[in-house]
């Protein structure tokens, strides 16, 4: 048996038949793919939809949700009523992203996130 390091074929140097190092490099990629999946599944729990936000948005609107189904105050979100429709309301989630519900009889329902910009064109008369 000679301890030769040898050539495999992906470019790497090491000891025996296969490559070791490709070898972890596939059980990390098994893993961040079965990540990847369990994040795409954990949207179908989403009473709105949150795709097409950044990851930290989504994770902070889903602590407003899961603490509205819990029926804490809006306000503990820094949430406000809308000046010009006062059943709806707007909890500010980060700097540039708001979500906006809708107030049914003291129950608040999500209704979707929006950005900043999004925001003010929907607001009239600003
Ligand atoms: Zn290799």
């Amino acid at each position: 048996m000679s301890r030769h390091r040898k050539l495999f074929q992906c470019g790497h140097k090491g000891y025996g038949q296969i490559c070791h190092r490709c070898l972890q490099e596939d059980v990390i990629d098994d893993q961040k793919r079965a990540e990847k999946q369990s994040w795409r599944n954990s949207f179908s729990f989403d009473s709105i939809d949150l795709q097409h936000l950044p990851a930290h948005v989504i994770l902070k609107a889903r602590n407003i949700i899961d603490g509205l189904q819990n029926c804490r105050d809006y306000r503990e979100f820094r949430g406000k009523r809308l000046r010009h429709d006062r059943s709806v309301i707007s909890i500010p989630i980060t700097r540039n992203y708001r979500m906006l519900c809708l107030d049914l009889d003291g129950l608040l329902q999500p209704q979707q996130v929006i950005s900043h910009g999004e925001y003010n064109i929907c607001k009239p008369g600003s």
